[in-house]
């Protein structure tokens, strides 16, 4: 164990009002909690999550907890392809260990399937896990709310879980805990019977874990119990100084970043006498997969930002710089915050041109290149000089540019950047 870390457990499951076998299995140990629910039909659903917990059990500690869940994946897998009676069979698994790294005491916390695992902290409860499941999916596309979820008619597919596949991708999630903080593994039989609203109440009033274990079952089942309903419960009673220390640090800053995922505010405190702990940050739902895409999208934003000040710079045209005819880098209008820049200034004035000419300048028609700009000028300075001399309508015919000169449409699309 983690020095300075104390956790208390709670834990209750029952097979609920409809079901006649419980395929959900729990696991507490020193410092691993999991939830695995089953699916396959009775008795295969049963086994499957038997597997995978006891593989779990079996294996982390040596393996971390990400590597011994692909091993319990193989392990339901394997017991599957062997038995024909067993066939298909799956359960999902949601798993927090406590760990040290770097001298500090971390929650892993891992998750394939649509169980779930949820942090109460100050008040607040956060999902910490993504549903991998049908309406988990089209409830992060927008395309249904949270209460259509719960009685979605295809609820209950699930899009990922254990022994399905020879290989399983395993979200992970690292929390830093906090004294105060609750941490909830549990079931689809849980949430899919009571609302997240009810589970905050029972986690803000009910402060013995083994009692709000037992009341969040108890819950579940008033209100139909269709499911096998799982509940275990890590309280952290001592961090180690973790949360003075943390409020220490953010003394005097405004960081506040509020947790991504659903967000349950409390009622107006409730202040216990244990609110006199300074406040421990929220909780953030910062993953590795989070973080990729943090980092791709910064290099996605950042090449386009890098494609946006190439395309608004690399234009040409020539335009009155208040009388004077002058060249011009950037783009006519501007692209974004980047305005056109006067690169030189010529003596003429838009009446000295050929009237052919001015449309040119007035229109701010685009050049590829700075050459072609400055061919452009050098020409209309010339007929300008040769208008004197040899009057008007001399060199009108003339069609000044050549026609690789004049590129860039006004329509033109910006380039495509340099792809991530
Ligand atoms: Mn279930």
């Amino acid at each position: 164990m983690s020095a300075g870390i104390a956790l208390r457990v709670g834990t209750a499951t029952d097979t609920g009002r409809v079901r006649t076998v419980n395929e959900d299995t729990s696991l507490v140990e020193d410092g691993l909690f999991a939830v695995a629910d089953g699916m396959g039909g009775h008795v295969a659903g049963e086994v499957a999550s038997r597997v995978a917990i006891d593989s779990l059990r079996a294996h982390y500690g040596v393996e971390g907890l990400i590597e011994a869940v692909q091993i319990a994946n193989r392990a339901v897998y394997d017991r599957a392809t062997e038995d024909p009676a067993l066939r298909g069979m799956g359960t999902t698994i949601c798993a927090v260990a406590l760990v040290e790294r770097d001298g500090d005491a971390v929650l892993d916390v891992v998750n394939v399937g649509d169980s779930r695992v949820y942090v109460y902290r100050q008040g607040e409860l956060v999902q910490l896990t993504e549903d991998h499941s049908l309406v988990g999916d089209l409830e992060r596309d927008g395309r249904i709310t949270p209460e259509e979820a719960r009685v979605h008619p295809q609820r209950n597919v699930v899009t990922r879980s254990i022994g399905i596949e020879p290989e399983v991708e395993v979200d992970s999630f690292e929390i830093d805990p906090y004294r105060g903080d609750r941490v909830l593994l549990c079931s689809d039989g849980l949430f899919d019977m009571i609302e997240d609203t009810d589970i905050l109440g029972v986690l803000r009033n009910q402060t013995d874990p083994e009692a709000a274990a037992e009341r969040l079952v108890h819950l579940a089942n008033e209100a139909g119990g269709r499911d096998n309903i799982t509940v275990v419960l890590v309280d952290v009673v001592d961090d180690g100084g973790k949360a003075e220390d943390a409020s220490a640090s953010l003394a005097g800053t405004t960081v506040a970043s509020r947790p991504v995922d659903r967000i349950l505010a409390d009622e107006p405190a409730s202040a216990g006498s244990s609110e006199q702990v300074p406040s421990p940050p929220p909780v953030r739902r910062m993953t590795w997969r989070s973080t990729l895409f943090s980092l791709a999208l910064l290099g996605v934003l950042a090449a386009a930002a890098g494609g946006t000040w190439w395309f608004a710079r690399s234009g040409w045209f020539v335009g009155l710089d208040g009388e004077r005819v002058s060249l011009f880098r950037g783009r006519p209008d501007g692209v974004l915050w980047f305005d056109p820049t006067v690169e030189r200034r010529t003596n003429l004035r838009l009446d000295d041109l050929q009237p052919s000419r001015r449309a040119t300048v007035e229109d701010k028609h685009q050049f590829t290149s700075r050459e072609a700009a400055e061919r452009f000028i050098r020409r209309v300075q010339s007929e300008t000089t040769t208008t004197t001399i040899a009057g008007p309508g001399q060199t009108a015919t003339t069609d000044a540019a050549s026609p690789d000169d004049t590129v860039l449409p006004p329509t033109s699309a910006p380039p495509t950047t340099a792809a991530p």
